[in-house]
């Protein structure tokens, strides 16, 4: 770690790809001569959002928009704030891989009762998970793209099947919303990143699973990127019946990801645990992908998050110095659990592919 330059406005390091620094030592992402092509152009206002929600509140008998939710710090903050604004009917979609912490659990009975959501977790057959984990593991070495990808199908057939047209998360997979940067480089969360890697094998399996629409896997998988289908977008039109109105709340409300946990716990008493930072504990898996990072581009998420902080003024970079200690930089304890259960070794994952370049 010692060798290692880092933006003098930021912590992002010169192993991010396609970083660049000017001669004072700033990088192109502070600069903002790096600008994201996907970022919302304006800011789209809580008077849209007003718009949005009257045009679907009461359109539907049984639910007024669906809500991804982990029980996360960012997830539970949009059920909650829809409710309180717009008091909307929810169904909540959980997505359970095996691997949830009890804390989330626990934050999801919580939102559910004190928030009156009806609450779906789907739990996908864990067989066809473990092929699918171990298959990317081996080839790409990772593995998160199967939740983003396989979790967001979940979702679409369930919003088509319940003919619900309004869907919310603090951000779309793959997505890009003002509050949150997409990992240029690092992401593993294009769709056609993951359609390009299964093999046919994989994928009719995959549109056999019990959650999932074959049509709805076959329209999806015409897009490069989940962001393709967000509203607005031409791909979004070409969607059709298939689409929804995917809000990513960050768009259009304040998002003070340092106040929400607080606002949560006081309000609901939604609980982080104690020893960590308030992100990603929902999952378990989570220092592993932080540790598969770090070990290919020298960096964390959480790293990147930071430095997205620094420059909207919310923290100080001597802060995210210190709190980069929290990273996880070494193996962590749940690898070998994980890689037991799918039945491979440390050997068959494939350390240096590089991961998705769509962007
Ligand atoms: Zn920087």
């Amino acid at each position: 770690m010692g060798d290692v330059t880092r933006c003098k406005r930021c912590i992002l390091p010169d192993t991010y790809p396609d970083i660049q620094f000017d001669r004072n030592g700033v990088c192109n992402f502070c600069s903002g001569e790096s600008s994201n092509k996907n970022a919302p152009k304006k800011s789209l206002g809580r008077q849209e959002l007003d718009k949005i929600i009257r045009t679907h509140k009461g359109k539907s008998k049984k639910y007024d928009v669906i809500v991804g939710l982990s029980g996360g710090k960012d997830s539970s903050y949009v059920a909650y704030y829809l409710k309180k604004e717009y008091d909307v009917k929810i169904l909540g979609l959980n997505y359970d891989v095996g691997y949830r912490s009890t804390y989330a659990i626990q934050n999801l009975e919580i939102l559910a009762d004190k928030l009156e959501i009806d609450l779906l977790t789907l739990r996908p057959n864990r067989a066809f998970l473990n092929k699918l984990f171990a298959h990317f593991l081996r080839n790409r070495g990772e593995f998160c793209s199967v939740c983003n990808n396989f979790g967001y199908l979940i979702g679409a057939s369930l919003s088509w099947n319940q003919k619900l047209s309004l869907g919310f998360s603090p951000l779309m997979v793959g997505g890009w919303s003002k509050e949150y940067e997409f990992q240029h480089g690092v992401s593993v969360t294009s769709m056609q990143y993951f359609f390009e890697n299964l093999t046919q094998e994989l994928l009719e399996e995959l549109m056999f699973q019990p959650f999932v629409e074959k049509e709805v896997v076959l329209r999806f998988m015409q897009l490069k990127d989940p962001r393709q289908a967000q509203i607005g977008t031409k791909e979004h039109k070409e969607l059709g019946d298939y689409a929804m109105d995917f809000i990513q709340l960050p768009d259009y409300v304040e998002w003070d990801l340092r106040e929400m946990p607080h606002i949560l716990s006081e309000k609901l008493g939604w609980k982080h645990p104690p020893d960590v930072h308030e992100s990603h504990f929902d999952c378990s898996l989570f220092p592993l992908k932080e540790y598969l990072k770090f070990k290919k581009y020298g960096l964390t998420q959480e790293t990147i998050k930071n430095s997205v902080l620094i420059r909207q003024g919310l923290m100080t970079r001597e802060e995210a110095l210190e709190r980069m200690s929290f990273e996880q930089t070494t193996e962590p304890e749940v690898l070998d659990a994980f890689l037991h259960e799918l039945g491979i070794t440390k050997n068959d994952i494939d350390w240096q592919a590089e991961w998705s370049r769509f962007a």
